[in-house]
């Protein structure tokens, strides 16, 4: 464990450290930095920007910027290992300068940074995270996304028994306190949206209306949101174990249920013709279960794996 540090330049105005991942995302670095400095001009801060992976040139303009200005710092994965696992790079290194706040946002500018002196003051003795919840309204944001996204939500709350608030985004800010709670606590597989409200650590929230992305595209394709998706709910939920089980009984019911009438006509000498297609189906039903059972323990099993597996959830090859 790195030594504690102090901020560069520390004036008698608040600290912040920024935590930001960039994937593939070397139009916004320069633009990042540029708005960090416009915004944040009455505070001293500092801001790791963790390189998870990118294919582009993100990690040349990260080193641009830290040449420009010693107060941004860079944290370059070897590949690329997901947005949650880059914030938790970020926490572990913003862990070792004592500041004020720390606050994860976007490097796209979608999370506005203007917003960052306002999240940072909501802090206070019993506010230990701001969270920052996204308002759509009147965003042209695909159907698709927007069914997605409210659906995981509710199915999330539903099976986990956590309220998570639709809308809510990685974009927040945190005391001491709170990131002390992430560091000892964090899952390898991360999924910081359910992490803090399960924590019930003391959450204020601030409405905001996100940015369209001006460079690039989004790097969330369907299949990371999936995974993050599935991550959540298997990570703090054991209720679809539930759900296979009462699934599970009730096929187990029903077969034996058919299986006594069956007995009991032919107990009694009735002429007993039984169809192809009901003994196809029991078949497919019960194999259906099964597999459906199996499908879901296999998921707790694949996490167990994970949690239970020494290797880190992320490799660094450089920083600057
Ligand atoms: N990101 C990342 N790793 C990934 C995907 C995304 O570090 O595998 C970063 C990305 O560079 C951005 C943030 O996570 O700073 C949010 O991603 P994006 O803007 O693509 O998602 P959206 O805003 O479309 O949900
Ligand atoms: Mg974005």
């Amino acid at each position: 464990m790195e030594e504690k540090r102090n901020m560069p330049e520390l004036q008698s105005a608040k600290s912040i450290v920024l935590i930001t991942p960039a994937y593939n995302e070397e139009e916004n670095i320069q633009a990042f930095v540029h708005e960090v400095k416009i915004h944040l001009s009455d505070y001293s801060w500092m801001v790791v920007i963790i390189d998870d992976g990118s294919s582009d040139n993100t990690w040349k303009e990260i080193e641009r910027s830290a040449g420009e200005d010693k107060r941004v710092k860079g944290i370059r994965f070897s590949r690329n290992f997901g947005h949650q696992a880059a914030i938790k790079a970020g926490v572990e290194w913003a862990s070792t300068i004592e500041a004020d706040a720390y606050v994860m946002l976007d490097v796209d500018l979608q999370h506005p940074i203007d917003l960052v002196p306002q999240m940072v003051e909501m802090l206070n003795d019993e506010v230990h995270i701001v969270q920052g919840r996204r308002n759509d309204e009147g965003r042209k944001i695909s159907f698709v996304k927007k069914f997605t996204s409210a659906m995981f939500y509710k199915v999330f709350t539903l099976l986990s028994g956590i309220r998570i608030e639709g809308g809510t985004s990685d974009f927040r800010a945190l005391d001491r306190f709170a990131l002390d709670f992430i560091i000892n606590n964090i899952d390898k597989d991360a999924f910081l949206r359910g992490m803090l409200p399960w924590s019930g650590l003391q959450t204020e929230e601030l409405c905001y209306f996100p940015k369209e992305r001006v460079n690039g595209v989004s790097k969330f394709t369907m299949r990371k949101m999936c995974n993050l998706a599935m991550s959540g709910i298997i990570g703090y939920s054991t209720r679809p174990l539930y759900i296979s089980l009462v699934l599970g009984s009730l096929c187990l019911l029903l077969s034996l249920m058919y299986f006594a009438y069956v007995v009991i006509i032919l107990a009694i000498g009735k002429e007993t013709a039984i169809g192809w297609a009901s003994t196809i189906a029991c078949i497919l039903g019960l194999g259906g279960t099964q597999l459906l059972i199996l499908g879901i323990m296999g998921i707790y099993l694949g996490k167990m794996f994970t949690e239970l597996k020494p290797r880190p959830a992320y490799v660094i090859s450089q920083t600057v």
